[in-house]
């Protein structure tokens, strides 16, 4: 009986593996086509000046629309990792951005730098600088309109050839940020080898700022040591008003959140950018 147990725990086992395995076969094969189809869009998420609560930046997030659905990153992003296809979906987002700023120019309109996520195996291929050099030239855009998400963990990986590799990314005139600041293999010994502009606090360390004096001392120590470090400090995942007020208090440069302004599709993003009032009010600045 126990046997029987376990062979069935057995097949319901290898069932899972199967159907995880299909799953992420057909989440590829679907995702190349989408690709090649145009089906893939980006949305545009403000980061907030603290100081004069109007927009100063923008990051750029990747959606699929398939059929009438719009699938989040989370299903497609680390199957796309695991192959050569992030390659592809990470050129095609620094082209879109670039072409974007492009519109946005010929149009006349003053828009934010936009910032656009860097996988590590995209990080990995050697040739980023060469990637975004070409897309800049060929739309004829600033590479001031332009920044880029790493994080701590591919620069860790192989950091002699990570730093050489940002020092060509900011000779190229674009700005560098860390991603996701906090939650990777961090090196606070590194940190100052890197080229960077700023340090994105994760959402996970913004979720704790209410959570009493012990929730908020990460998000204070890493405000601080960024600014120390003459680092721009950017906090992600502020949902909040309390959260709010407490990263203005701690002079946090940026802020980013659905408490804010959620991603949106450019058309909304144009529209909340040509909007005459700051997102964030004087009332919340004490
Ligand atoms: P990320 O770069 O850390 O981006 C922040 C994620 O948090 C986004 O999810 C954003 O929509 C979400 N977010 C922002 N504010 C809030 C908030 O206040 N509350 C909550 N609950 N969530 C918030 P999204 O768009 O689903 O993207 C998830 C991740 O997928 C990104 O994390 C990034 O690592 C990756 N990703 C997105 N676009 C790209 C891309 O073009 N290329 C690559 N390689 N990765 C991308
Ligand atoms: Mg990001
Ligand atoms: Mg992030
Ligand atoms: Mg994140």
């Amino acid at each position: 009986r126990a046997k029987e147990q376990g062979r069935n725990r057995y097949c319901f086992y290898t069932n899972d593996l199967n159907r995880q395995a299909v799953d992420k076969l057909e989440i590829e094969v679907a995702l190349s086509h989408a690709l090649k189809r145009g089906e893939l869009l980006l949305h545009y998420q403000p980061k907030v000046c603290t100081v004069s609560g109007r927009i100063a930046g923008a990051e750029a997030l990747l959606r699929w629309k398939r059929g009438g659905e719009l699938v989040l990153p989370g299903r497609f992003i680390s199957i796309a990792e695991q192959s050569s296809l992030i390659l592809d979906i990470g050129a095609w987002v620094i082209d879109e951005v670039c072409a974007q700023q492009a519109r946005w120019r010929d149009q006349g309109l003053d828009m934010p730098q936009v910032a656009v996520n860097v996988a590590a195996r995209q990080f990995a291929a050697g040739n980023l600088d060469a990637v975004l050099g070409d897309a800049l030239s060929r739309h004829g855009v600033p590479p001031s309109c332009l920044e880029l998400e790493l994080t701590e963990s591919m620069l860790i990986e192989r950091p002699a050839e990570g730093v050489a590799m940002l020092r060509r990314l900011k000779d190229l005139g674009v700005t560098l940020s860390l991603d996701d600041f906090g939650t990777g293999y961090s090196s606070l010994a590194y940190l100052r080898q890197f080229p960077i502009d700023a340090l994105k606090i994760d959402k996970s360390f913004v979720d704790h700022i209410e959570a009493g004096p012990d929730g908020s001392a990460i998000v204070d120590a890493v405000i601080s040591l960024a600014h120390r470090l003459g680092l721009g400090v950017v906090a992600e995942g502020v949902e909040t008003p309390g959260q709010q007020a407490h990263l203005i208090a701690q002079g946090c440069d940026m802020l980013q959140g659905f408490g804010l302004a959620r991603p949106l599709p450019v058309a909304e993003f144009e529209a909340l950018c040509a909007r005459a009032a700051p997102l964030l009010h004087a009332s919340s600045q004490n």
